[in-house]
């Protein structure tokens, strides 16, 4: 089994514009492929990806709602196959309420992205988000950005200190663009996960391996940063690292199942 802990999907009519807004904010082409949930299908049949978690994240309060439903929308018409991941903007006014309601929705988790959003993770205007989330729902965090300081190890460092009860998987092994600090500074909390998404593109494989070994192979999750990158693409620069079957294993299927259970 192969679980994909990290893709984005779009409403169609949003797919395309969304996908050249992120682009353009890393310098990256996006191989030239939409954010449409159909595409996402396609593309993770031809890599042999089982399950998915799908999420979006809101960059203004209004949006809060209208992203969840469209996730929530999205697992009722494909059934068994999707985690939803969704989101909560932080000015949006009731955060406990919108985890509430997004558990009623058949949401298993929240996506972040400081960066993006706006608002560096440990920002006090989460916190009530973060105790509405503890022990009832998965924090997934873009992490790392050296241009920035919203969620780099020492704002992550304070999330995982002060909510200790939260799960929270750190995209891009911890620290997109610092990948060597962030597991020297992260390896070792409890309460972290990390996914290897967007960073085999960047760094040896040797120091992948490394990096994999520091967090230890119970702490590393497969996704592909969909439509960033091609699921197929981003497995088999996984599978280029050479790790053992266990470790493929942990890193594939056996950690997601442990966080999320089934669809
Ligand atoms: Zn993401």
């Amino acid at each position: 089994m192969i679980i994909d802990v990290h893709t984005h999907v779009f409403p169609d009519a949003l797919g395309e514009r969304a996908v050249v807004g992120i682009s353009r904010f890393y310098g990256l082409s996006m191989q030239e492929h939409d954010g449409k949930v159909s595409t996402l299908l396609r593309l993770a049949r031809e890599a042999g990806v089982d399950r998915m978690v799908i999420c979006a994240a809101a960059t203004n309060a209004h949006q809060t709602t209208h992203v969840n439903d469209f996730l929530a929308q999205t697992l009722r018409e494909h059934p068994g196959i999707f985690y939803g991941f969704g989101t909560v903007h932080h000015d949006w006014p009731d955060k406990a309420g919108e985890v509430d309601r997004m558990l009623g929705l058949g949401l298993r988790g929240l996506k972040m992205h400081p960066d993006i959003q706006g608002c560096p993770m440990d920002d006090p205007r989460l916190d009530a988000l973060y105790e509405a989330m503890e022990g009832r729902m998965i924090l997934l965090a873009h992490t790392g950005d050296v241009r920035y300081h919203n969620s780099n190890p020492p704002q992550l460092k304070r999330v995982l200190e002060k909510h200790p009860r939260l799960t929270v998987i750190a995209a891009h092994l911890g620290f997109w663009s610092n990948w060597e600090q962030g597991v020297g500074e992260l390896a070792g909390y409890g309460n972290l996960y990390v996914d290897c998404s967007s960073s085999l593109y960047a760094i040896s494989r040797e120091k992948a391996v490394e990096i994999i070994h520091g967090y230890g192979m119970e702490r590393v999750l497969f996704g592909s940063d969909f439509p960033m990158w091609e699921p197929k693409a981003e497995l088999e620069r996984l599978e280029a690292l050479n790790l053992t079957p266990d470790e493929m294993d942990h890193i594939l299927y056996k950690n997601a199942l442990a966080l999320l259970g089934d669809p």
